[in-house]
């Protein structure tokens, strides 16, 4: 079985041109840069006219739900959805129930994803306040990375320990395994949560999310992961920035060497006023911010200071997307 794509526009490894790919079989065996019609006999043709022919997209970052909250999803149904949108890999995050910061835990999804997985797969190892001597164990090979929770999003897997921290952040340079962080300070957070009550009430309306969860809290939070970083020389990768004032932060060229950092959907494409359409449906950590946020967000993505995009894929039933401030979920994302 041979199957053409023709007429696309191809994207491939810093190039965009135009061209037909061939497929024999389950393999890619010729691409062909030309805008010429391909000759030759195929058992199917593909009319890419108009479109992009892109490789399978890495989503480096998803929360598959599996184990533990296989009600929302796991990793068969959401592997199977990631394929049909393109994607050919997945890098799952640990907030699972168990949480993915032991061994044996790590192991166990492993081997769900040999049984379920449709696509590609590796698993974040989560840090906690004690798990750091964990971390000899793991293979860099297998693993894209340890992730650590530096803001109270999911449950105990937040690292609030100062010590920790630093372990966590040295252990990994010293093992070479990046660090992924979540960044918001739980202290700020709690602060502003705390005035928006005696303000609106024991459930603030959801539009006060962003100043509850708010820049100065993100901000914060990244800086003092920016400092842990060159300190103990981490390779460290920001998950989900949402504020400009945050991009600011690796403006220096020593930092960038250390330092990447991702946006994720959510904050690419909403802002604070969506909340009065779309309610809690929107709610995510770190919050979505103002227009300017979103806006510093596509230009620091089109000239590369932001350097991935993941889906933060993260579903839930509908009937737990609804609410306000203090909502229905034990943990958000
Ligand atoms: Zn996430």
């Amino acid at each position: 079985m041979n199957t053409i794509i023709e007429n696309g526009t191809i994207v491939n490894e810093g190039k965009v041109c135009r061209g037909s790919v061939v497929i024999q079989d389950d393999r890619i065996s010729e691409i062909i840069f030309s805008t010429e019609p391909p000759r030759g006999n195929y058992d199917k043709r593909v009319d890419a006219t108009g479109c992009f022919v892109l490789p399978g997209v890495i989503d480096e970052h998803v929360h598959f739900r599996q184990p533990g909250m296989t009600d929302k999803g796991d990793i068969e149904s959401e592997s199977r959805a990631a394929a049909m949108g393109g994607v050919t890999s997945f890098f799952d995050m640990p907030n699972t129930n168990p949480m993915t910061t032991t061994l044996e835990t790590l192991d166990e999804k492993i081997q769900m994803a040999v049984r379920d997985s449709h696509i590609n797969y590796s698993f974040f190892f989560g840090a906690t306040n004690q798990n750091s001597s964990l971390f000899k164990h793991l293979d860099p090979h297998i693993i894209p990375g340890i992730k650590v929770f530096m803001g109270a999003s999911t449950g105990n897997m937040l690292v609030d320990n100062s010590r920790a921290l630093e372990k966590i952040f040295q252990t990994a340079a010293f093992l070479n395994l990046p660090v992924m962080t979540h960044c918001e300070d739980s202290a700020m957070i709690t602060a502003n949560m705390k005035i928006a009550k005696e303000k609106y009430g024991d459930d603030p309306d959801v539009i006060h999310h962003y100043e509850i969860r708010n820049a100065d809290a993100c901000h914060h939070s990244s800086k003092l992961a920016i400092e842990l970083a060159k300190r103990f020389g981490t390779q460290l990768h920001i998950a989900h920035l949402s504020t400009a004032k945050e991009l600011s932060l690796i403006d220096d060229v020593e930092v960038r060497k250390l330092v990447t950092l991702e946006a994720v959907i959510a904050h690419l494409v909403f802002t604070n006023e969506d909340y009065l359409t779309k309610k809690a449906l929107i709610k995510c950590n770190p919050s979505v911010k103002t227009a300017a946020d979103r806006d510093a967000l596509r230009r620091a993505l089109a000239n590369g200071k932001i350097s991935t995009v993941g889906t933060d894929h993260a579903p839930h039933l509908l009937s737990q997307k609804q609410g306000d401030v203090v909502g229905l979920l034990p943990e958000c994302r």
